[in-house]
């Protein structure tokens, strides 16, 4: 059904595109409106519309299949999946899909990649895993693991941190290749952060930098953000220069938040900002040419996606693992 549907949908995108030019033959015709008249086979099509060949007439055909399918499979996917496939499909999301590992501080073990791949796709990590392990919660559906282990509350000062960390302390590494001279603050070790946690001391001057890594499925972003979740970042990068600007300012420096998505939808200012490093790089003396520096960029991109991946995996594991402690049952109990 859906093929017969496309066919006529491809011969009317055809024919909108302008290949009407001759006039059909009288013949065996199927009337889809008073307006159009369409061949019933491709080679009275090819027939009648000169111009276009079988190829190109199959092509257009397939993609209209897709395309309807596509959005068959879209109405039928939960809120979730939704806002989790639109996450994907933003800048560098991919990018770690891509990235063919070359060195081992960024790449990911198998256990990684399975879990990390696992949640990246939606698909339930341990049907077993009942409820979470540190803060007692019960799943209401097994699709709800990852989400809650991104977002649990007693995992936000440990393994949550670790990928915060991990991004930004990476960002600054691929600053001190492009030749740079950069600082990483450490987190205090109680309360939250005064000051900035990255800077880069660029040929034009200081730039103070904040990292954070925001999950765009929670229940909170999905109700504020509208199915947007470019707007995830867009608020949390708000959120940063609220908290940073001035004490920045005051410091004679600018500042940028760097902000990427649990999926790996990086903000536009984070992607400009790496190419910015690769622009340092070639300053610097690190590259020679433009060549050089694409492909700075580029393996600049697929690190920070994978290693957010690879601490993404980190989170999970030791949420399943400690799912399967009866420590919080026990210490629970009446
Ligand atoms: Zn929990």
């Amino acid at each position: 059904m859906p093929f017969l549907v496309a066919r006529f949908k491809a011969y009317k995108k055809l024919i909108s595109m302008g290949v009407s030019a001759q006039a059909p033959a009288p013949g065996p015709v199927a009337e889809l409106n008073s307006k159009v008249l369409l061949p019933r086979f491709f080679s009275e099509f090819a027939e009648f519309y000169k111009n276009v060949n079988r190829l190109k007439l199959q092509r257009c055909i397939t993609s209209t299949v897709e395309s309807i399918i596509h959005a068959a499979d879209w109405q039928a996917a939960s809120k979730r999946d939704q806002m989790r496939l639109l996450d994907l499909q933003g800048p560098g999301a991919s990018a770690a899909v891509c990235a063919i590992p070359n060195n081992p501080a960024t790449s990911r073990t198998d256990l990684e990649w399975v879990l990390s791949n696992r949640d990246r796709y939606g698909m339930v990590l341990d049907p077993t895993c009942t409820h979470c392990g540190a803060c007692g919660h019960a799943f209401t559906c097994p699709e709800e693991q990852s989400t809650h282990f991104h977002s649990c509350i007693k995992y936000r000062k440990t393994t949550v941190n670790d990928r915060h960390d991990g991004i930004g302390k990476h960002t600054c590494t691929i600053g001190r290749h492009a030749g740079l001279h950069t600082t990483w603050e450490k987190r205090p070790d109680s309360g939250s952060r005064m000051r900035p946690d990255g800077g880069f001391h660029l040929s034009d001057g200081t730039l103070l930098t904040d990292t954070t890594c925001r999950h765009p499925v929670t229940n909170t972003a999905m109700r504020i953000v509208n199915f947007k979740p470019g707007k995830v970042l867009d608020d949390a990068c708000k959120g940063k220069i609220t908290d940073y600007k001035t004490f920045a300012e005051r410091a004679g420096a600018s500042f940028l938040p760097l902000a990427i998505s649990v999926y790996g939808r990086f903000h536009k200012d984070y992607l400009i900002f790496l190419k910015k490093l690769s622009w340092e790089a070639i300053n610097n003396g690190v590259l020679s040419d433009d060549k050089e520096r694409i492909a700075f960029y580029r393996q600049s991109v697929a690190e920070i996606s994978v290693l957010r991946a690879k601490y993404n995996a980190r989170i999970l594991i030791r949420g399943l693992q400690d799912s399967r402690s009866r420590r919080w049952e026990l210490a629970h109990r009446d």
